[in-house]
């Protein structure tokens, strides 16, 4: 069974009278232990896909399902803890809170599972020895770099032990340096089993990655290992 699939996903903006159509019957399955790109233009649909396999956003029409879950007809409330329990999310914005330190932010990625304080540091702390960042534990955001802060992002995103890790543009703001360290981190995850999926504009880092989906104008122009729906 699929990690997640996605069948003849359709998006649709609507503003007023007008009608944008940013996703064109999308079939995409990802399988356990995938490590894919999504590439394409700008515009080209991949954020809105990416929002779309993350339960961020419903599509218009078709189906998501997770490990075999429908996520299309869940309720919001539903919605927020299918993604609180069972995805990481890493964007390019790093989004952690200043004036909490990297183990507190990486710890709140527990809150939703009710686990309890000394569990959730402990674990938390765990996930950042994971990205390399043993000895940043107490500093906050303003005293990290932005590399660093990216890997805090990413403790964060795994620190629930997600089905499926999905990165939009994860290396975006980030130097070549800091932006190769956050990469050789998500092969090290996939090597240890991970499934991932990494957006990017970026055909350099696309072509290191073992699976790539290419899209243009928000269908899917090309698949290098397009799966087999059963
Ligand atoms: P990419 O990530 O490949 O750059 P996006 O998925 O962000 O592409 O955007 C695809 C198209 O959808 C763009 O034309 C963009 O302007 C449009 N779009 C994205 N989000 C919205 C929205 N919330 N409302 C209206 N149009 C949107
Ligand atoms: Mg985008």
């Amino acid at each position: 069974m699929s990690v997640l699939d996605l069948e003849d996903v359709t998006k649709t903006y609507r503003r007023g009278a007008s009608a944008l159509t940013v996703l064109h019957g999308v079939d995409l399955a990802v399988e356990t232990g995938d490590y894919l790109a999504v590439v394409g233009p700008s515009g080209s649909g991949k954020s809105t896909l990416l929002h779309v396999m993350g339960a961020l956003d419903r599509p218009t029409s078709g189906r998501v399902r997770l490990v075999g879950d429908d996520v299309t007809a869940l309720s919001d409330a539903a919605l927020s803890r299918v993604r609180a329990v069972r995805l990481g999310f890493v964007f390019q914005q790093f989004f952690l809170l200043d004036g909490r330190s990297a183990l507190e932010n990486v710890a709140d990625g527990l809150l939703y599972q009710g686990v309890r304080r000394p569990e959730r540091l402990r674990r938390a702390r765990a996930a950042l020895e994971r990205v390399g960042l043993a000895d940043r534990v107490r500093h906050t955001p303003t005293e990290l770099s932005g590399g660093e802060c990216q890997r805090v992002a990413v403790a964060r995103a795994l620190v629930h032990e997600p089905q499926i890790l999905l990165a939009d543009e994860p290396t975006g703001n980030l130097d070549q340096a800091s932006g190769s360290a956050v990469l050789e981190l998500f092969d090290s995850l996939h090597a240890d089993g991970a499934t991932i999926v990494v957006v990017t504009h970026d055909e350099r880092i696309a072509g290191r990655l073992p699976r790539v989906v290419s899209m243009r104008d928000g269908r899917v122009e090309h698949d290098t290992c397009p799966g087999v729906r059963a």
